[in-house]
């Protein structure tokens, strides 16, 4: 099954049995559960843009084992075009949501590319599949899963002079071995999307020192043992004139427990091997090429939320005031620094040790680790700009009640009328104040990783090019 329609995610992900428990029990019907219907209908909609004439020769490629077509997310890029025609596929699929999916498929579908296509860094290694990741990846190009991942543990004591030492294990970590594989007992986080996809992908954390906890390997989500505790549900309603956002693009989070969870041997990519799980995901491809794709879902959510200020501002008219001016100058100069960024990287792309065409990766390190603060202070000028806007919004039965008169006289504004007006500022607040809201923010924070450890792997990955300014001022001063 090459591309899959909208139909054929839903379909498999109603014939698997997923753990997933959401406020106190477990969630029989996923399709109809009130915390996931929207965002599984809004994934279903990205899948049926693969399909559709006007874009699918950017959404799909011809597979290079069956020539069927397949996702542009799974494509190795070889050339310039490639890469250009992966990020129109990424940013096609984010302007559907205004960039606010965080975890649409294309993520996922990256870092399982750039893994495998790193595979050789696993060769000869003692207890190492490069073959097994590489099949693996042609199985989830093939069949087009989508992907849930878990790359850290649970933030139960963070010093860095901590060694877990409970009985029970409270981090994820292998416990036995088997005939039939790996066995996995304790937890791991933050599983966004977290069942509602097809498999998880699990890889240690940075810096780990035991290697219990140093392997990878990838299962279906439905695997005996495992079970996906969702956080409480940011839906705000079903109507999406009240909830524009939540209603369709809440992703859910959650914690992913292993019981004994039998990962089969076919399934792990490494184990045991501490240098390998320390270094393998920052010597692969990963990091240029998801970086890649956060930036060009980055650069959507930047403009989406520019013309939403500049919504703003038309609609009660308040471009005359200069710090009104210098806000929306602020918005304008994160989104031409972050597609300027995206774009340099894309210019100076060379083929990389994989025979991969590479974005460059300090603009895109700068352009990530500037959106954690970027993005927040793009949600404050919205709400600074909205203000009593931003909570004067009655919902859709207000306006069909018999009070409607009132909120058309008193909620109109100079150039909307009332429920236009109210629609707009409902999707503001969705954007910033709403939980949805304010997880998006938490989100662009801190879903890479901490931000302080962001620009530390930015400073330390640029010695290169800083070495080459240290000459240019020895020169000078010669
Ligand atoms: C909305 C959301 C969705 C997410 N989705 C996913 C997902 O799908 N998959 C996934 O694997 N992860 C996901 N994450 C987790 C994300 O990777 C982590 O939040 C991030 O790595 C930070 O880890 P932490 O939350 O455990 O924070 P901690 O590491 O516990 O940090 C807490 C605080 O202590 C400081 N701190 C802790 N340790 C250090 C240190 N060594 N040096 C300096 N400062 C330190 C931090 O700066 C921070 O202020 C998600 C997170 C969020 C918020």
């Amino acid at each position: 099954m090459p591309a899959i329609t909208g139909k054929e995610y839903m379909d498999r992900l109603k014939n698997r049995e997923i753990d997933l428990w959401h406020n106190g029990e477990k969630v029989k019907d996923i399709l109809e559960h009130p915390a996931f219907k929207g965002v599984i209908k809004s994934q279903a909609s990205l899948y049926d843009r693969q399909h559709d004439e006007d874009i699918k020769d950017v959404m799909t490629y011809s597979s290079p084992l069956t020539g069927d077509a397949v996702g542009t997310s799974y494509l190795q890029p070889k050339t310039i075009e490639d890469l250009i025609k992966r990020r129109k596929m990424f940013q096609h699929w984010a302007s559907m949501s205004g960039g606010m999916l965080g975890r649409s498929p294309d993520y996922m579908n990256t870092v399982l590319m750039s893994l495998a296509a790193s595979a050789k860094l696993l060769k000869g290694k003692t207890n190492c599949f490069p073959k097994r990741l590489i099949d693996f990846y042609e199985k989830a190009r093939e069949e087009d899963f989508s992907f849930t991942h878990t790359f850290i543990s649970p933030q139960v004591n963070r010093s860095q002079l901590y060694f877990e030492d409970s009985k029970e294990p409270i981090a994820a970590k292998i416990i036995d071995e088997t005939e039939e594989g790996l066995v996995i007992q304790g937890a791991r986080l933050l599983a966004t999307q977290g069942g509602i996809t097809d498999e998880i992908i699990v890889f240690s954390p940075g810096g780990v020192t035991d290697k219990a906890f140093a392997f990878a390997f990838a299962i279906p989500s439905d695997t005996d043992g495992l079970r996906f505790i969702s956080r409480d549900s940011f839906v705000g309603g079903d109507i999406v004139y009240d909830y524009p956002l939540s209603s369709r693009f809440e992703e859910s989070d959650s914690i992913v427990v292993f019981d004994h969870v039998i990962v089969p041997w076919e399934r792990v990519f490494f184990y045991h091997h501490l240098q390998v799980s320390n270094t393998f995901k920052n010597e692969s491809a990963f990091t240029p090429f998801t970086l890649h794709q956060i930036v060009s879902r980055q650069v959507v959510k930047t403009k989406f939320m520019l013309g939403l200020a500049e919504s703003i501002v038309d609609t009660i008219n308040i471009r005359e005031y200069p710090h009104v001016q210098e806000m929306m100058a602020e918005l304008i100069t994160a989104y031409e620094t972050m597609t300027a960024l995206l774009i340099k990287a894309e210019s100076n792309a060379k083929k990389d040790a994989f025979g991969l065409m590479c974005p460059e990766v300090a603009p895109l390190q700068v352009a990530t680790s500037t959106f954690t603060k970027v993005y927040p202070r793009i949600a404050d000028i919205v709400q600074l700009l909205g203000s009593s806007g931003m909570v004067s919004i009655p919902t859709q039965v207000d306006f069909e009640s018999e009070i409607r008169p009132d909120l058309d006289q008193y909620l109109q504004s100079a150039t909307l009328e009332a429920k236009d007006r109210v629609q707009l500022f409902r999707l503001a607040w969705d954007a910033t104040m709403s939980a949805f809201g304010s997880r998006q923010t938490q989100y662009e924070r801190f879903f890479l990783g901490n931000p302080n450890r962001l620009v530390r792997e930015l400073y330390k990955s640029y010695s290169y090019e800083l070495t080459k300014h240290m000459d240019y001022v020895k020169r000078f001063l010669s």
